[in-house]
């Protein structure tokens, strides 16, 4: 039975490519605080490690973990599978654990459409235009073209998911970006006043989509 005592839900999204995996990561850092790991049937990356960034599996597998319910959000990304199993997570609730979720707005809106009992606070994150996104996808592993022009049509459609989210966020400086949703997680948790301006982050985004 959920109780005062229960860590917070934070889930952060974002198109590909607006740092949104290293926030998560500097997060976690606080005390108190735990990334909730996902399932994925995709290839790991150079530098990635088997249960700590994800648990790797098969779509088989996968496939397995749907038909037994085992999710409490899962979705198809990039032509593979993403999910996040329900048991981990609501331990570490229960524990008075904040888990912190980096995971797309599919997942995003599924979690948020379940109202479970803990608190919820949701941050999409942005880049700062997207002259800047272009350039931070042309730096990563994917140095095909086609990849990143293709990632480029996609952001287009991601961002329209802003609307959804509790708080938007712009990547331009990472430390700033990091006390900004750091001191947005504790107004949220402690009832205090919110450092927010709503017309800036429209402004922002008519610019990011014109
Ligand atoms: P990547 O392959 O670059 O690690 O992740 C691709 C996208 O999948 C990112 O937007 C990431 O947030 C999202 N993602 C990662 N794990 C999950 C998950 O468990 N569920 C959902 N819905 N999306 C996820």
């Amino acid at each position: 039975m959920p109780t005062e005592n229960d860590g917070v839900m934070i889930i952060l999204s974002s198109p590909s490519g607006a740092g949104k995996t290293t926030l998560v990561s500097l997060l976690s850092n606080l005390k108190n605080f735990e990334i909730s790991i996902s399932h994925t049937t995709r290839q790991p990356r150079h530098n990635e490690i088997n249960e700590k960034d994800y648990y790797f599996i098969t779509e088989e597998n996968f496939k397995r973990l749907i038909k037994n319910e085992e999710f409490l959000e899962y979705a198809k990304v990039f032509n593979n599978y993403y999910g996040t199993t329900r048991t981990p997570v609501i331990d570490k609730l229960n524990k008075g654990k904040n888990v912190l979720f980096d995971i797309d707005w599919q997942g995003a809106d599924q979690i948020k459409n379940k109202k479970l009992d803990y608190k919820l606070i949701t941050f999409f994150i942005l880049p700062p235009s997207k002259e800047v996104l272009y350039e931070r996808l042309s730096n990563r592993d994917m140095r095909d073209k086609l990849i990143v022009e293709e990632r480029m049509k996609q952001f287009s459609r991601d961002v329209l998911h802003w609307i959804n989210y509790d708080y938007v966020v712009i990547n331009d400086d990472l430390e700033k970006c990091y006390s900004k949703i750091y001191d947005l997680i504790k107004a949220e948790i402690n009832n205090g006043s919110k450092d927010y301006d709503s017309q800036y982050i429209r402004n922002h985004i008519e610019k990011l989509t014109s």
